[in-house]
């Protein structure tokens, strides 16, 4: 008997509409589209249509569709251990810890892995409100950080609103964005005082001695590719110094590569307590996310229960598609090249689009994690689309989704903004053709100025 029959794209897709309950959507209002194949950084749909994916599917394939060598470490994995519960020690994992480990910064030496980023940031709380004592936590309004109950509560965009209410005691603040600034600054450095001057009252108005966490994502990913100014990080550290707050940097997104460094803390030399990680580890090929643990935090666990556990955590094929993809970013200098790629295609590429488009008013990213945010208007700087827009209010970013994909390009859009995201692997030309339709497709965005 054939175990894995083959389906022709028509019959997958309807049984996805028969049967496949899809996650952020109405489930009579899509029609998700079939993927046939796929390889490096480009796809093919059951149109026969190929995109350059520039979205790197959620920003996680960070080694692109198929990996030859990833592919193979995982079945290599499954003929050695299918599975095997955590209360074992196993081969990969003991592995992908070590090596999460000797990548992380300063004493951030031992992985709780979860199966996903979401859950990661659950434990994260956990892990610091036992360790403190204490029961708030702070987190960014605009923010992502999953799912799940308390990653939802932690979430400071809209998405949140249909969880509540929920997990209780977390409570958001801003922080910094130069070119929205909610403090009316004058430029990054100003941005970056004000911020700090915020999160400090914000402490102290909420007791520091019931703040048990600090949550940010080290680099903003959904929520616009904020990159914190210079001294964010670092006054952060402070505060959470000065009042014994846990700090936790959700680098789900922002980590492992895609910001040009193995995490994305390394370009300020700010070590977090906690970082929770996820899709690029492995680029998602088996799920996997974890949390790194500072030596303190783990010795608060030494000698009584950590109270969590999942049935999955670690599963010995993840933490294989882990070891294999570390491995291979090691031999191929992936962190070097998604460097340059950023440095020298991406970011100077968009810088070049941007003097054409009236409607883009900011170019940022580092790495390979980098946006344009449309407006209407350069002056007044008002956005292309309101930040919650639905419906019609949306329409102006559809249809640059729409032209982009018309001429093969598969887009990332959140909000006002275009992301451009693409695996780590994608060769500068591929980049530089891949922008070459957004530059075209940016003219839809020109008329709505
Ligand atoms: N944190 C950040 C910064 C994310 O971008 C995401 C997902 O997009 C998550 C957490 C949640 O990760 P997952 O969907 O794997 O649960």
């Amino acid at each position: 008997m054939e175990l894995l029959p083959r389906l022709d794209p028509d019959e997958v897709r309807r049984l996805d509409r028969a049967h496949v309950f899809h996650s952020w959507s109405a489930q009579d209002l899509i029609d998700p589209p079939a993927i046939v194949s796929a390889r490096g950084s480009r796809f093919t749909d059951h149109t026969g249509r190929e995109y350059l994916d520039f979205a790197s599917q959620l920003v996680n394939l960070n080694l692109g569709h198929q990996h030859p060598e990833l592919v193979e470490a995982i079945a290599e994995a499954a003929s050695r251990m299918t599975t095997m519960a955590p209360g074992f020690a196993a081969e990969t994992r003991s592995q992908a810890a070590a090596m999460t480990a000797d990548k992380a910064p300063g004493d951030l030496d031992s992985v709780f892995f979860t199966n996903g980023g979401a859950d990661a940031n659950e434990h994260a709380i956990r892990m610091a409100r036992i360790h403190t004592g204490r029961h708030k936590v702070l987190a960014a309004y605009r923010s992502y950080h999953g799912g799940t109950a308390a990653a939802m509560a932690l979430t400071g965009e809209p998405r949140r609103w249909g969880s509540e209410p929920s997990f209780t005691g977390v409570v958001h603040y801003w922080g910094p964005y130069a070119y929205r600034s909610s403090f009316h600054s004058d430029g990054e450095e100003q941005e970056c005082e004000r911020a700090l001057a915020h999160l400090r009252q914000t402490v102290e108005v909420e007791g520091p001695g019931q703040v048990a966490a600090i949550v940010l994502e080290t680099i903003v990913g959904t929520n616009g590719v904020l990159v914190p100014p210079d001294g964010y990080l670092a006054g952060v550290r402070e505060l959470c110094d000065e009042y014994g707050i846990v700090m936790i940097a959700d680098e789900v997104m922002a980590g492992f590569g895609r910001a040009g460094e193995w995490f994305a803390v390394d370009h300020w030399d700010v070590t977090p307590d906690l970082i929770t990680f996820a899709k690029g580890v492995n680029s998602g090929y088996v799920p996997l996310g974890g949390v790194i643990v500072s030596g303190a935090i783990r010795e608060t666990f030494g000698q009584r229960s950590y109270p969590g556990g999942l049935t999955y955590q670690g599963h010995p094929l993840a933490c294989a598609s882990a070891v294999a993809s570390m491995r291979i970013f090691e031999r191929d200098d992936i962190i070097g090249r998604a460097r340059s790629l950023g440095e020298d295609v991406i970011g100077p590429g968009l810088r070049e689009i941007a003097q054409r488009h009236p409607s883009v008013g900011d170019v940022r990213g580092l790495g390979v994690m980098w946006a344009v945010e449309l407006v209407r208007d350069r002056e007044t700087r008002e956005p292309l689309v309101p930040f919650n827009a639905t419906g019609s209010d949306a329409a102006p970013m559809g249809e640059v989704a729409a032209a982009c994909k018309k001429s093969g390009l598969w887009p990332m859009v959140s909000g006002n903004r275009v992301h451009v995201v693409p695996p780590l692997t994608t060769s500068p030309d591929e980049v530089r053709e891949g922008l070459a339709i957004l530059d075209e497709a940016l003219s839809v965005a020109d008329a709505h100025t």
